[in-house]
């Protein structure tokens, strides 16, 4: 028998990547070198005081903890290491209540919506997104309400797009600076305009700082949490996934207002059961030695940010070097932004013609047309031939 799917699972966007990936077979059957540079997922290894600390951990024969339940035996050295870091990065002092660890922030981004929402209610996101946002919310029963992310504005959200209605019936809000797929970086006063805006309406303010780590020229990114009682109507999802190169170990936390931490805790508990005790210990010591490790790693992202943006300005395009993430996101060729031939025929063309594979805009909601994301989580090299694949075909 073949199981018939939830509503909720039919509600889910359609997978834009399926028929993409039917496009790479295709192209390569032909013979056509496929070269993606499409995928957020770090190339460099986590740094080494971190693996061996895992090592260590999981192999500690006087820690009879290490391989049960990591929700039931937390490492408190991990709470500890959010707290110095917080403090350290930001100034902002946390306290245990504050703080709830988590599964990278995926898993925390979508579970969030069941603590606090009901079916029938509304999430506000921003498009383009993150598409975990959504789904968070059809998965809790809800819809999302959807704001537009302006280049004008610098992709801030503007909140006063937000109609009354939706003011009313939203539960939370979600924004995310430095911004995937923009790049956008936001200011403290931003953040406070965020917080206020939740506190006159009564929405959980939901910040995914996913990239608060991946900066460049100096570059230092805020925490909404630096705000003036923002614990009060905000939480902050940190993620040690980018910053550390470590998506695959799954470590985050969500830090700030002690009823939304208390609600998450919840429903982990009655799903999840937490991380692996050996990867909370690796955690802690990866944000205990941020200053040290991170900053590496983030030479090697602006090596090939400048790469790319100068090779696609070279021919014609006109970016800035964006001050965060690990993306460049660029509009696509004037002529492919026309309805015969819509912003999404360039990724197709691009990956049918030269086999390079990027992220089209749209792949994070209509709002995103226009304009397709390069990741940088690639060899130099590979970067280097995608650039000039992409050149000729523009000439
Ligand atoms: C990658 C990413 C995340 C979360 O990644 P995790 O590995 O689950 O921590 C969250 N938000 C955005 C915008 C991302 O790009």
């Amino acid at each position: 028998m073949d199981v018939t799917l939830s509503d909720r699972l039919q509600k889910l966007p359609p997978y834009l990547f399926a028929d993409l990936r039917r496009k790479m077979a295709a192209a390569r059957e032909k013979g056509v070198k496929v070269i993606r540079i499409d995928i957020g997922d770090p190339d460099t290894p986590a740094p080494n005081p971190i693996v061996r600390e895992l090592i260590r951990a999981i192999d500690d024969r006087n820690d009879p903890a290490r391989h049960r339940y990591g929700c039931d035996v937390p490492a408190a050295e991990y709470p500890e290491a959010i707290k110095k870091f917080y403090k350290r990065r930001w100034g902002v002092t946390l306290q245990n209540e504050n703080i709830v660890t988590t599964m990278g922030s995926k898993d925390a981004i979508a579970k969030l919506p069941m603590a606090i929402m009901n079916p029938g209610d509304i999430g506000i996101a921003p498009q383009p997104g993150y598409p975990t946002y959504n789904i968070g919310h059809v998965f809790a029963g809800g819809s999302t309400h959807y704001v537009p992310l302006r280049k004008e504005n610098g992709f801030l959200m503007d909140f006063d797009e937000i109609p009354a209605d939706v003011r009313r019936a939203a539960k939370l809000l979600w924004i995310n600076y430095p911004n995937n797929p923009t790049t956008a970086t936001a200011t403290k006063e931003f953040f406070a305009r965020a917080v206020e805006f939740g506190r006159a309406n009564n929405i959980l303010i939901a910040h995914d700082m996913a990239y608060s780590e991946n900066v460049y020229d100096g570059y230092q990114s805020p925490s909404i949490l630096q705000v003036d009682g923002a614990e009060d109507v905000a939480v902050e999802f940190y993620s040690l996934s980018k910053a550390f190169s470590m998506t695959g170990w799954r470590a985050g936390c969500m830090c700030g207002n002690p009823s939304a931490v208390k609600a998450l805790l919840t429903v982990k508990e009655n799903i999840d059961n937490g991380t692996l005790r050996a990867v909370q210990f690796a955690a802690a010591k990866a944000l205990d030695l941020a200053e040290e490790v991170i900053p590496p790693v983030n030479e090697i992202y602006r090596r090939r940010r400048d790469l790319v943006v100068e090779a696609l300005n070279a021919a014609g395009w006109n970016l800035e070097k964006p001050k965060a993430t690990i993306y460049i996101w660029a509009p696509v060729p004037e002529k492919y932004n026309s309805a015969e031939s819509p912003s999404g025929a360039f990724v197709a063309d691009l990956l049918e013609k030269t086999g390079v594979m990027v992220t089209p805009g749209r792949g994070y909601g209509p709002a995103g047309e226009g304009f397709f994301r390069v990741s940088l989580t690639y060899p130099d090299d590979v970067l280097k031939e995608a650039m000039a694949r992409i050149i000729d075909m523009k000439e």
